[in-house]
Parts: structure tokens; sequence; C-alpha cells
């Protein structure tokens, strides 16, 4: 790509509501890309390893007003560097990691906001609560005082058609609207995060309130 990062930020930026949250996702980005895209207004940052994450959160450390967004799976064992590290965890796919989250954050003294990973389609490379799943599940996560469980994160599987990725993001919005009517629960899910580089145009159509997205705005990662 020739334009340079600000110049893509401008042009993303233009084509999305001002109500979307834009998350530039800054796995294996470095850090000088990291201060362009801050320079050119991003304040919400996403990564997905906790080690490469907090490397380069200690080198940015003077972008003081900017949040930091967990977004790959997390392990049980990595679940307290998240919570020091991090104020957004996207990428929470289970009932026993949301668990252990919840007794650290107490112990830490911090509330974290956080999105359940949802799998609408089954997707054998994901993790991520089935929909059955999930609203079982649901009595469980209203008792997690610690958390403050705000959204749904969706990723549609590899291969689908526009149309079927739509239909995921649309059916993403509509189990968050069945969760909030289950009036026994104060979990309200207020957003949305979905869509990434290829797809993010069809999250907005359905409903996101975060993208996150890389490849557009910092080109491609190495493999
Ligand atoms: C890498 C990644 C992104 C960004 O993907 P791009 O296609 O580069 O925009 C978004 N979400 C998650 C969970 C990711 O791992």
């Amino acid at each position: 790509m020739s334009s340079s990062i600000s110049e893509r930020i401008a042009t993303v930026k233009a084509q999305l509501p001002t109500s979307v949250r834009l998350i530039a996702v800054t796995k294996q980005v470095p850090t000088d890309a990291i201060r362009a895209a801050y320079a050119a207004g991003i304040r919400d940052f996403g990564e997905n390893r906790i080690q490469e994450a907090i490397a380069k959160q200690a080198e940015l450390q003077d972008l003081s007003d900017v949040t930091w967004h967990f977004i790959g799976h997390l392990q049980s064992n990595k679940a307290k560097k998240a919570l020091e590290n991090f104020s957004w965890l996207h990428s929470v796919d289970n009932l026993k990691l949301a668990g252990r989250l919840n007794e650290l954050a107490q112990q830490l003294g911090v509330s974290p906001h956080v999105c359940l990973q949802v799998k609408i389609l089954p997707d054998p490379n994901k993790s991520g609560w089935s929909v059955p799943q999930l609203l079982t599940d649901l009595s469980a996560l209203n008792q997690y005082k610690n958390l403050q469980i705000q959204g749904l994160m969706a990723i549609p599987p590899l291969g689908l058609k526009d149309v079927e990725i739509l239909d995921v993001f649309n059916r993403t919005r509509e189990l968050a609207q069945e969760i909030n009517e289950q009036k026994w629960s104060h979990i309200h899910i207020h957003q949305l995060s979905m869509g990434m580089s290829g797809d993010y145009q069809l999250a907005v159509q359905a409903g996101a309130t975060m993208v996150r997205l890389g490849t557009i705005l910092f080109g491609e990662r190495p493999t």
C-alpha cells in the first residue's frame, strides 16, 4: 500500500458512522506505526498476545489516554496479566474463564469491560460460546459482579459469502436483544464487537458498535 497510515485511517473513518468505535489492531505492528495511528487520532488499540502487548505498552507509556483491548484467545494462566494490562477483554469465550476473571478482578480491584465471544455458526477454528450454551450460562455469568459484561464479539467462519456474513452479524445483534430481554438478569449487552478489514462494512450494516481493524490500516502482516 502506498498511502500512509494516517491517510488510511482517515479513509476508513470517513466510512464509519461516528458512533462506531474504531479499534486499531496492532498485533505484529511496531510501535512507530502505533504512534502514527495515535497521531492520526486513534485512542483504541487491540492486541491478541499478552507478552507482545505488554512489551509495546511499556514503550508507549507516554500515550496515557489510550484504551487497550485484548482480542485474542485468553489462556487461564494469562488471565491476571490480561486484567492488569487491558481494560477491555473482547474474547472471553467460556464460563470457566469468565469465572476465573471474575475472581481475579475482585482480588485486583478492577472491573474489566467484557465481550462474550459467540459462535453463531459452528467453527472448528475458533473458540466461543454456541448460542444455546451462552443462554444456559447466562445465569452464572449474571453472578460475576466484578465483570462489566457489555458486549458480544463475533467472527464469522472463513469462506462465507457476503449475505451469509451479514446473516451472522444480524444474528449476533438479535442474540444481544434476546439476552437483554431476560428480565431476571442485569446483563445488558450494548456493544457489538464485530467486523474486521474484510467484512467491517457488513458488520456496520448489521449494527456493530466496535470494529477491529488491522490490515486495512497497517498493511498485510508477515505470515
Ligand atoms: C487480527 C484480528 C483482527 C484484525 O484483522 P484484520 O483482518 O487485519 O483487520 C480483528 N479481530 C481479531 C480477533 C483478530 O485476531
